[in-house]
């Protein structure tokens, strides 16, 4: 079994009225069934309102299924005895750094998680510093958060999650209020937690551009899974992708219109280098 599954998973948000009777019913995830493997990086894109959000908060147990099963590392997240474990295991960053900041110095800030989590002090700040230098922000160490980029808070945020030592971590569009160079400087963090921790990473955006890197993108719309696999074989997929209201990354785009208008290039050409490489060929 994968580090996270899910089997049929539901999730149903129930209005009511002050009486308590049932107004109506948002189906928000739809019999998702899906297998994430430790160590892989995944991306889920979908427009708003496809579900990303309800899905990834079943993840660490913020919600639990209205129907179907959530496995985290193998424990059923509907378990209330599983619920601390889950929550060790699967660490979720959120769009808005401003509401996890916490601490007033950065490094505090990102022991607070261990803190909580009882492990002895001296651990606490081998575990600060070791995260503060995976996110490339140890020389902030001992500034205020307040005084920090948008990026540079977000990613301290990670590394708050990060020195809790989860197995995963989920990113809930974590760029998605952050400037060009923030959104690089976080993705570039995520992608290096994969390389050299081998935390299984699942980010959620709407940027394609960060996605390309992503072992597999399942692709959410109307509560469904409706696209999964390797970001080559969902990209060769223009015409898909606009059905289902997302963008492609604009080099894909190009390489596509190109091919339409009668040159042979490859399908699911990613980044300008292939593209580049794939005229010199013809
Ligand atoms: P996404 O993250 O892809 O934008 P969400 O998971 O936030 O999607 O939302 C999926 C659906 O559930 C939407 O129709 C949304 O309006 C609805 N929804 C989300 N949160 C709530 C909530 N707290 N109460 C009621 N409906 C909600
Ligand atoms: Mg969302």
């Amino acid at each position: 079994m994968g580090i996270i599954k899910t089997k049929n998973l539901v999730y149903e948000y129930i209005r009511r009225d002050e009486e308590g009777n049932v107004e109506g019913i948002t189906t928000a995830v739809d019999k998702v069934s899906l297998n994430i493997r430790e160590g892989e990086f995944i991306a889920i894109l979908g427009h708003n309102g496809s579900g990303k959000s309800t899905l990834a908060k079943h993840i660490n147990a913020i919600l639990s299924p209205t129907e179907g099963t959530v496995w985290v590392d193998g424990k059923d997240t509907s378990r209330e005895e599983n619920i601390w474990e889950i929550r060790q295991t699967a660490g979720m960053v959120f769009q808005n750094p401003d509401n996890q900041i916490i601490g007033q110095v950065v490094e505090e800030d990102v022991g607070f998680g261990p803190e909580n989590l009882g492990v002895p002090t001296k651990e606490i700040w081998e575990r600060v510093e070791e995260s503060l230098k995976a996110v490339g922000m140890y020389a902030y160490r001992k500034h205020s958060p307040n005084k920090l980029s948008g990026g540079q808070k977000q990613r301290v945020s990670i590394a708050g999650v990060m020195a809790m030592h989860p197995k995963c971590i989920i990113l809930d569009e974590p760029t998605a209020m952050l400037d060009p160079n923030g959104r690089k400087d976080v993705i570039r963090a995520a992608r290096a937690l994969n390389d050299v921790e081998n935390i299984t990473i699942v980010l959620i955006t709407h940027y394609m551009e960060e996605t390309i890197y992503a072992d597999r993108i399942f692709v959410m719309d109307q509560g469904k899974v409706a696209m999964e696999g390797t970001p080559r074989e969902v990209f060769s997929q223009v015409e898909r992708l606009k059905e289902l209201r997302l963008d492609v990354p604009q080099v894909t785009l190009l390489a596509h219109e190109l091919q339409k208008r009668g040159l042979p290039l490859p399908n699911g050409i990613l980044t300008t280098e292939e593209l580049v490489e794939a005229l010199k060929c013809l």
